[in-house]
């Protein structure tokens, strides 16, 4: 029996809601607080505390430090996303079609829906093929395998 067939137990979540319809993995994702890259991002920004007050002078021994406004920036970002996951938040790609569109059609990923492939998404052009080819493995492969495989790898 495979993962997506398992009952996980009352109460206890299922990883596999952690791939959105479209075979993202919104457990990695950047703008998910719960993702590694959210975590890293929080305890990195703490661990360099007031740093910020301190690039100046350091830019002055190597120009790198310059761009340290910029950097926190970007670590307050990663650190402050709140996008739970397809199912639960809502998408950074606000022009998403897929969650409502599969939730509709009874689906838990497109390659499910007898429409697929279809062009439905509104993804732009690269993501659609993304979303294509992701499905297309899960078909293949089954959805549990195509995670665990999908896991192994950088998440961008
Ligand atoms: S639904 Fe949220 S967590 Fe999933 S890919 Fe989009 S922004 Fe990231
Ligand atoms: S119609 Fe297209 S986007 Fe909608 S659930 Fe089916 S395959 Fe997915």
């Amino acid at each position: 029996m495979s993962m997506s067939e398992r009952n996980p137990g009352p109460g206890a979540p299922d990883p596999l809601d952690d791939m959105a319809p479209c075979g993202l993995d919104c457990g990695r994702c950047l703008s998910n607080p719960g993702s590694a890259i959210a975590r890293l991002a929080r305890e990195l920004r703490a661990e360099l505390g007031g740093f910020a007050a301190l690039a100046e002078r350091f830019a002055g021994m190597d120009p790198a430090f310059g761009a340290y406004g910029g950097f926190e920036r970007l670590l307050d970002r990663l650190g402050g996303g709140q996008c739970t996951g397809c199912r639960s938040g809502r998408c950074l790609l606000s022009s998403c079609g897929v969650k409502d569109c599969a939730a509709a059609r009874g689906v838990r990923w497109c390659f499910q829906c007898p429409e697929f492939p279809c062009r439905r998404t509104n993804l732009p052009p690269a993501l659609h093929e993304r979303w294509r080819a992701n499905n297309q493995r899960m078909a293949a492969r089954g959805p549990e395998a195509f995670f665990a495989a999908m896991r192994k790898q950088p998440r961008y």
